[in-house]
């Protein structure tokens, strides 16, 4: 099967009957839905892993209202959706945002991600929570004329690291584990966290401390103040340290890890009608005010919407019945139970 990064090689576009922006409960379960009904479907999430909130921001927290399950892990919700999506096949687009979506002459939707996958869908069902998962700002006057070039949020190649003098922020396990590793193979690694406890594994946090003993890297308790620049480069920092004192230091690049935050994102330049970032629909169909388009879970908006996994379970099933009848509007889609329907039990793999 054609990779992404084949497609974006030859200039190929994905044709889909359905794109899914957005892989947080809501879009998984849409998946299922669509499943059932006989519609194939793509996934698209700015994260490299399935989940959205549940996944990114309370991985370890138990849920208490999801039906029939008097407790379930947020990640265990995850597992378990995608263990009941699997007999469906749907394609997964991880680590890209959609970034761009548009009607086509031919009633069709380009979409274009970040990472230039491009699909043309005949339905889009947009997913897409709170907004897309972006990494959190070093928040200094000037860091943006910087970023990809000297202040990085992510590691996209290592070696590109390799002998520079690096800056480390952050206290979780993304710096941890980036300054264990660029450790030795960089020129230098100083790690600053704001404060001298740790949310990474307690491991790495001894071996940072061993390594820092050694005088092989450097802590420091502090924030950043400001940059530092030479001409058109970044030239290092000012850090103000937590007894309020400042220190300079020199520094080829900037690394920080503080975590993930959801943003809205390019959705906001789509053209839709927005209600405090959400977008409203009908509550027959789940679509938006352009045909074609429909939104569920925490993204859309209604007359006494709640912002709940289970409210995006509903939408999905709804969303589902009136995709199929978008994709093939001379068809009537019946009702099926999956306990009886034999075309279900067969799509299911359980009837085989
Ligand atoms: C701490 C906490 C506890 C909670 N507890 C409960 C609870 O007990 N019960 C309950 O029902 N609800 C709970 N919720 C709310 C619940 O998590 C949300 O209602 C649910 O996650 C919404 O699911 P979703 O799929 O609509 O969106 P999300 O989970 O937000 O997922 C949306 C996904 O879309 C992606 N995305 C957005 N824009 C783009 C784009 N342009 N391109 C690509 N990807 C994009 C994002 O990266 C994200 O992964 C809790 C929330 C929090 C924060």
């Amino acid at each position: 099967m054609a990779t992404d990064a084949d497609r974006h090689a030859t200039g190929q576009s994905i044709e889909a009957d359905a794109v899914i922006i957005g892989a947080g409960p809501a879009g998984l379960f849409q998946v299922f839905e669509l499943g059932l009904l006989g519609i194939k479907s793509h996934l698209v999430d700015t994260l490299k892993h399935p989940g959205g909130q549940c996944a990114e921001l309370y991985p370890d927290k138990p849920i208490y209202d999801i039906p029939a399950l008097p407790v379930c892990g947020a990640q265990e919700l995850v597992d378990r959706l995608m263990q009941q999506i699997k007999p469906f096949h749907p394609e997964f687009h991880f680590g890209q945002e959609v970034a761009m979506l548009s009607r086509r002459d031919d009633g069709r939707f380009d979409l274009g991600t970040s990472a230039g996958t491009r699909f043309i869908a005949r339905a889009v069902v947009i997913a897409a929570g709170l907004g897309s998962f972006q990494p959190r700002r070093l928040g200094v006057e000037g860091g943006e004329a910087f970023e990809g070039r000297q202040i990085h949020y992510r590691v996209k190649s290592a070696a590109d690291f390799h002998g520079q003098r690096l800056v480390i922020f952050g206290g979780g396990d993304s710096a941890l584990d980036w300054a264990l590793d660029l450790q030795g193979k960089a020129g230098s690694v100083v790690l600053v966290h704001r404060r001298a406890e740790f949310r990474a594994a307690p491991a790495s946090v001894a071996r940072m401390k061993e390594l820092v003993s050694a005088g092989r890297m450097k802590f420091v308790e502090g924030t950043v103040a400001a940059l530092r620049t030479a001409g058109d480069r970044l030239a290092g920092v000012t850090l103000k340290r937590s007894d309020g004192s400042t220190q300079d230091l020199d520094a080829d690049h900037l690394l920080a890890f503080f975590g993930l935050h959801p943003k809205l994102g390019p959705i906001a330049e789509w053209g839709f009608a927005l209600d405090k970032k959400a977008i409203a629909v009908d509550t027959a169909k789940f679509q938006t005010s352009v045909p074609g388009i429909f939104a569920i879970g925490d993204i859309n908006t209604y007359p006494g919407k709640k912002k709940l996994i289970l409210s995006g379970f509903h939408e999905a099933a709804l969303a589902a019945f009136a995709i199929a009848e978008w994709l093939n509007p001379a068809k009537k889609v019946h009702l099926q139970y999956t306990t009886t329907s034999p075309i279900m039990q067969k799509r299911l793999g359980v009837n085989e």
